[in-house]
């Protein structure tokens, strides 16, 4: 069986039928939180690079490094064109300020050129997908230091077609794996392991668990990816559809390649695909096995990638990896009989 060889076309490979989005960090994927600041007119624009170094030095934004100190005004037609940013509320002696004198010490600032202040709302932190870049904007001018493929994959073009074709093969061997897991009394979840370098699977899996409750498919194609290198510790032996490769072969020998010295640690570079979100403890196994990326189909309520918990992004764990979600999603008739 080679099914990493063959190329699907037409209505085999409806690849139209889904698409695959990133499941981001939640830093990355919240509304923009917003602090309270007060803001003047420039009523002199040629006292704006004075005002703005002289605020800068009694009010410098300390951790707002993102904000502009100076913006145009919103209003249109109004005799003042800049509008400048004079401090957070927190850091304004008084917080129920009602002048520019009350706000700027007599030895600090000198108010000439400025107006009469007002509150404003501002970004608390830096954008860092286009679309809180967007709405901070809305707020206050925001600098913003786009990640290109973050935006081209929330908009889910970040695979080309003869990528997402590729994706589409790989996730269709693990839907066949969970109807092979199904049919022998196990949950319905499929998974194979792949080397993305030469698209060659290194491993099928499918749930296991009536023999051992953690094996999981997930932990099952970890466990078949050791043993195509020497190691693993059980025996899936009497489950057909679970093999491996060893990466040095063409076929699936179920014999592991002592001799290729190359061989990455685990999972080292290697994509995942499992029809269903993993739980916390196969999501663990992922980390530890130090997999590259996960595609996963359908979300699961116990998720630890993006429902209940981002493993994948928990920034004081050694390895992180990044996920994608819905692929073959569509395919609903399949994915819900399944699993
Ligand atoms: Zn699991």
């Amino acid at each position: 069986m080679e099914p990493q060889r063959k190329r699907w076309k037409g209505s085999e490979c409806d690849t139209d039928s889904w698409v695959a989005y990133p499941v981001l960090s939640d830093e990355q994927s919240q509304d923009v939180e917003l602090i309270e600041a007060f803001a003047a007119p420039v009523l002199n624009k040629k006292e704006t690079s004075r005002l703005v170094r002289e605020l800068n030095i009694l009010y410098p934004l300390n951790g707002l490094q993102h904000i502009k100190r100076v913006r145009a005004c919103k209003e249109k037609g109004s005799p003042h064109p800049l509008e400048v940013l004079v401090c957070l509320i927190g850091d304004a002696p008084d917080m129920k300020v009602t002048s520019i004198d009350s706000l700027l010490p007599p030895d600090g600032v000198r108010h000439d050129g400025l107006g009469e202040p007002f509150v404003v709302k501002v970004p608390a932190r830096p954008p860092l997908t286009r679309t809180q870049f967007e709405l901070a904007s809305k707020h206050w001018p925001t600098s913003f230091h786009e990640d290109k493929q973050v935006t081209v994959a929330l908009r889910g073009e970040l695979f080309s077609p003869p990528q997402k074709a590729t994706m589409h093969m790989h996730m269709m061997t693990a839907l066949t794996a969970a109807k092979a897991g199904k049919k022998m009394g196990m949950e319905a979840v499929g998974a194979v392991v792949v080397n993305p370098a030469t698209e060659r699977i290194i491993a099928v899996g499918h749930d296991c668990r009536g023999d051992n409750p953690l094996h999981h498919a997930v932990m099952v194609c970890i466990d078949l990816v050791a043993r195509s290198q020497g190691g693993g510790c059980y025996s899936f032996d009497r489950y057909p559809a679970c093999r491996w490769i060893s990466p040095g072969s063409d076929t699936f020998p179920n014999v592991p390649d002592a001799e290729a010295s190359f061989q990455p640690y685990i999972c080292t570079g290697y994509d995942l695909y499992v029809t269903r979100e993993p739980c916390v403890m196969c999501a663990m196994a992922l980390v530890h096995s130090r997999i590259g990326r996960v595609f996963y189909g359908t979300t699961s309520a116990d998720g630890a990638l993006g429902t209940k918990f981002k493993i994948h992004t928990q920034k004081d764990l050694n390895h992180h990896f990044e996920v994608y979600r819905g692929i073959l999603k569509s395919s609903d008739a399949i994915l819900c009989g399944w699993c």
